[in-house]
């Protein structure tokens, strides 16, 4: 859809409107007059611009102008300065601009009021049904807000512009309206099962009206949009299984589900259903494009062939693998569906199972990853890893029309890193330096949907230490009703 955007001419050196100029959004912004210049909102100036357009230019000495939410022209800095007056200009200082981050599976509950508070040496299942099921069960709406804002915030100084939240949400309101302050672009649903007894079952049709619910109070599009959402695992039935995505395809959004991170869930399918899980889904007619499977690290053959058939999408999620040793490194064949075409994305997972919110941290893993299994360093690169971070994991989300790359007509989430590093002091390739050498921590500003939301490292939009405060004080009130007893393992000597 061609969107519409209003800019301005105004003459060179003079403040006043002159007249209004409506241009379609999707075409790059031209002056109609000689001597005059178009008004946007922002200017980037003097960047190393990795566009991620469909050639991967890279503009040195690059600008972006920006017109309300939207990239309206992207070109060099002298040209952008000759056509562009701009209402506030970033200079990058020759700094590596990038789009916005993509993160596909990300929780925002649960985790941040118990950040480092579950050991990693627990036996498999532990983690989840004595820890994270009970503090799920116990939080409240506020809990879970001031955990999204707190993940949010995270992630938008580390160049995150974009979330799925992959199904824990309690209480989708507060979720959403935490998510909605930050000034992040995030999906949203709620969640439920249906086959176990438990704190969060619920029958199926009840689970569909809830989930309904929330695609009617955030309609796609948006800043923060409804996304059908399901724990899944083997935790859904068959019967909320094609509901849900009924339900997706309907409303034309997304669904996200969880599906084989470790062996459980086939070694479940193959005993209920006598098919691995992908193969079980592909026959419900719940596969397709509109589905972004969390993990997908134990399919076979068969499975693999599934997805790739039907054009599912994958978040891919190393580093939780590897904290909670899943077996990626022996079963992943993550690298294998990129090179096939498949649709993956990259994902930080939970606090607590990847802990760290930093998509480049991600991408360095998911390249070094693919490499190493298969003791061939031509198999997967840097650059295969920036686009999964980028235009594939954006494309992955069905998200591709909006964010991705820099381009005109797209939303205009930008990331501007820090130059006066010494990866940056050579002439060397920015996809090199961006995936291995460095990580969230060298993000200096982040734009969001035309909106400076991080500026020098910090985050615009929330008052952090307020924030941190006061989750101190629920995470001790939520571990207090939910029985839970963190423990620091090693003797704590207090001193004066
Ligand atoms: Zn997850």
């Amino acid at each position: 859809m061609r969107n519409l955007i209003s800019l301005y001419t105004v003459p060179v050196g003079n403040g006043a409107w002159t007249e209004e100029l409506t241009m379609p959004s999707d075409t790059e912004a031209r002056d109609t007059t000689t001597g005059e210049r178009a008004v946007v909102d922002l200017l980037v100036t003097n960047a190393r611009l990795v566009t991620m357009d469909a050639e991967r230019r890279i503009i040195e000495r690059g600008a972006v102008a920006v017109a309300g939410t939207e990239v309206v022209a992207v070109g060099g800095t002298a040209s952008l300065r000759s056509r562009f007056a701009a209402g506030r200009t970033i200079d990058a200082g020759g700094g590596v601009v990038t789009p916005g981050l993509v993160n596909a599976h990300q929780h925002v509950t649960g985790g941040p009021l118990a950040w480092s508070c579950i050991q990693d040496d627990m036996p498999p299942g532990e983690p989840i049904f004595f820890w994270s099921v009970p503090m799920h069960e116990h939080e409240r709406a506020r809990d879970e807000e001031l955990s999204a804002l707190l993940v949010a915030a995270e992630s938008l100084r580390a160049g995150t512009t974009t979330l799925v939240e992959p199904g824990t949400v309690t209480h989708p309101e507060a979720v959403a309206a935490g998510l909605e302050a930050s000034g992040i672009r995030a999906t949203v649903g709620t969640w439920a099962w249906d086959t176990v007894e438990g704190p969060l079952h619920a029958p199926a049709p009840e689970i569909l009206r809830r989930l309904d619910e929330v695609l009617d109070a955030h309609p796609g599009g948006g800043r923060v949009e409804g996304w059908v959402t399901l724990i899944g695992h083997s935790l859904a039935s068959d019967e909320l299984l094609r509901g849900a995505s009924d339900l997706a395809r309907e409303r034309g959004v997304g669904m996200t589900m969880h599906l084989s991170p470790t062996s459980s869930d086939p070694e479940v399918y193959l005993a209920r259903h006598g098919r691995r899980p992908a193969v079980h889904l592909e026959r419900l007619g719940v596969l397709g494009p509109h589905l972004l499977l969390g993990h997908g690290v134990w399919l076979d053959d068969e499975e693999i062939d599934a997805v790739l058939a039907t054009r599912t999408a994958i978040a891919y999620c190393p580093w939780a693998y590897l904290r909670l040793g899943q077996g990626v490194t022996g079963q992943g064949r993550h690298g294998e569906i990129v090179r096939r075409g498949g649709r993956v994305a990259l994902g930080c997972d939970g606090v607590n199972a990847s802990d760290s919110v930093d998509v480049l941290r991600t991408a360095a893993l998911a390249a070094g990853i693919a490499k190493d299994q298969r003791v061939d360093p031509t198999f997967f690169s840097a650059h295969d890893a920036l686009e999964l971070a980028t235009c594939a994991g954006a494309e992955a989300i069905g998200m591709a029309d909006r964010i991705g790359s820099i381009e005109p007509g797209k939303k205009a989430d930008l990331v501007v890193f820090e130059h006066a590093r010494p990866h940056w002091s050579g002439s060397g390739d920015p996809a090199l330096a961006l995936v291995w050498s460095s990580d969230g921590r060298h993000v200096r500003h982040v734009v969001v949907d035309g909106r400076l939301v991080v500026e020098d490292g910090r985050c615009l939009t929330v008052d952090e230490p307020a924030l941190v405060e006061e989750a101190r004080q629920r995470s001790a009130d939520l571990m207090a009703r939910a029985g839970l007893r963190p423990a620091v393992r090693w003797p704590v000597v207090h001193g004066d």
